[in-house]
């Protein structure tokens, strides 16, 4: 999940994730798409500000 606190909308996210799982939301926030999710954690490695946490 993604620490709405924490998250700066930079996108880095986004753009590292293969499996497109990653939108930044109308709040400029980013929104991980649990469906789609492969729990690779590549996000939690490129967010710059330790927002995200993948649950396994
Ligand atoms: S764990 Fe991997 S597949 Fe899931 S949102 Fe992060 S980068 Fe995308
Ligand atoms: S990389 Fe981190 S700070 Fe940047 S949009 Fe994703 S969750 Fe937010």
């Amino acid at each position: 999940m993604v620490d709405k606190e924490k998250c700066i909308g930079c996108g880095a996210c986004a753009s590292a994730c293969p499996a497109g799982a990653i939108k930044i939301g109308k709040d400029g926030k980013a929104e991980i798409d649990k469906e789609l999710c492969i729990k690779c954690h590549t996000c939690e490695s490129v967010c710059p500000m330790g927002a995200i946490k993948i649950e396994d």
